[in-house]
């Protein structure tokens, strides 16, 4: 079976074939840097960077790049309120996401290509879409004029009357031709940063940067853009605008991925309406594995509920892999059967993959795994951990190094702990027993006594 993805421009599961073989170009919107990202964002890109993940283990050689939204609206109007000028602003949130992403281990972007260092390209394209008749000027800047692109809504599904039901960062003027006519390039205004170009002086329109710099990356067509959503209109549809009426090559991308959102108390987690957690407060919560397994234990195009179990649910699934793996030891001889189930188990993982990235289905597969392998009676040998180990290397949600025992973990040391434990209080030494429970709790580790024998797991996972 190919890779199949759901395409929101299709709207069904299309086959995966990009335009040059064994070769992905890949984008998704980034941030806006004027505040800090919070977990919905945390959500999207997760998602996202296991895409490239698997795109890459499955053989495809990827290039993935990402916008930072250095020049906007928002950036300027926060700056002002704190009295600093906007660069220093997104300079500062632009580090904050980039420390952010990598504390999450979302480290499969290659680029990350910022607004301002994409200019020229913006007034090119600008500049394209007025010569090819796409384009009007207003006292306030020059507007994309949505008569002269019928396609116009193809992705949404919406038409381009109702383009006025937008609500996301509508650029006001009673003179636009059409309601949902969008900023290409805006006028210079007091106070703001501009640049002076044959445009006039002025500052790019939001939707414009994505196109200027994918075309300045890839070319004017490329294979695969994600992003939240709450993207897909209009920016997504703004986008293909753009560059379609600027290039006339059809389609500007071949898949449209979209991420559900994160919602809390079922409204959408937002800095506007105020029930956010930023990613740095959500990582005081619970570890980055915690958290990618949260996410990725849910299918991308899922909306996710965030619950105060959420993050508790996801530490004991966590758990319950990694006390299999802890059973697991490297050099142990295994027999045929658990080879099989090993094998048979990698193929369900990677079928689950391969249609439109079910990632719950590929977690179902690994604790199916766990199960059957458990119920053999025969321990977890090689071919266990390198399931184990080739899943998390896409999942990156596994603490398996500090589990495995024969691999020079901590978990062979602790196990000698508790075997001495098992003894004290075989011999009614209870006192000392229970200094060893408290020597491992002050280790962060916690255990459990059960009729037959004694678990434990990491607290702070
Ligand atoms: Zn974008």
């Amino acid at each position: 079976m190919p890779i199949r993805f759901y395409n929101t421009l299709t709207r069904r599961k299309d086959p995966f074939e990009p335009i040059t073989p064994g070769e992905v170009r890949m984008f998704v919107c980034g941030p806006t840097v004027y505040d800090a990202s919070h977990l919905g964002h945390a959500k999207t890109y997760t998602h996202f960077d296991f895409l490239a993940r698997f795109l890459r283990r499955r053989g495809y050689r990827v290039t993935y790049a990402q916008n930072i939204t250095d020049v906007d609206d928002k950036i300027i109007s926060r700056a002002a309120q704190l009295g600093i000028p906007p660069h220093e602003l997104s300079a500062r949130f632009e580090a904050r996401y980039r420390e952010d992403m990598a504390a999450l281990r979302n480290d499969s972007v290659d680029t990350y290509e910022r607004a301002h260092d994409h200019v020229d390209d913006i007034v090119a394209q600008v500049q394209a879409l007025i010569d090819r008749g796409h384009a009007y000027r207003l006292a306030d800047g020059w507007y994309f004029d949505l008569d002269s692109f019928p396609d116009y809504g193809k992705l949404s599904g919406r038409t381009h009357v109702e383009a006025e039901d937008s609500v996301a960062r509508v650029d006001e003027n009673a003179q636009k031709r059409n309601p949902g006519d969008f900023a290409l390039w805006k006028a210079k205004k007091p106070g703001e940063p501009f640049w002076e170009t044959p445009l006039g002086p002025g500052r790019p329109g939001w939707h414009i940067e994505d196109t200027a710099i994918t075309e300045a990356v890839f070319g004017p067509q490329y294979d695969l853009h994600g992003g939240a959503v709450d993207l897909i209109f209009p920016h997504h549809e703004a986008e293909i605008a753009q560059q379609e009426a600027a290039s006339g090559k059809v389609p500007l991308v071949r898949y449209w991925l979209h991420a559900g959102l994160l919602r809390v108390d079922g409204a959408k987690m937002a800095k506007s309406s105020g029930n956010f957690l930023t990613i740095r407060q959500a990582l005081e919560l619970a570890d980055f594995r915690t958290l990618r397994y949260a996410f990725l234990s849910q299918h991308y195009r899922s909306s996710m509920e965030f619950t105060d179990v959420t993050l508790a649910n996801a530490r004991a699934a966590r758990r319950r892999v990694e006390n299999f793996a802890r059973l697991a030891e490297p050099g142990r001889p295994e027999s045929t059967s658990a080879r099989d189930l090993a094998e048979r188990a990698r193929e369900r993982f990677f079928a689950h993959l391969d249609d439109d990235l079910d990632t719950p289905g590929a977690v179902a597969a690994l604790f199916e795994y766990v199960r059957e392998q458990n119920r053999s009676g025969e321990p977890p040998g090689p071919s266990a951990l390198a399931l184990l180990r080739e899943a998390d290397g896409l999942f990156d949600a596994f603490d398996l190094d500090r589990s495995v025992a024969g691999d020079g973990g901590a978990a062979g040391d602790v196990e000698a702990e508790l075997a001495l434990r098992r003894e004290l209080r075989a011999s009614r030494r209870f006192a000392e027993a229970d200094r060893i429970r408290d020597a491992l709790r002050a280790r962060g580790i916690v255990i459990e006594d059960t009729s037959d024998t004694t678990r434990w797991w990491y607290q702070d996972a």
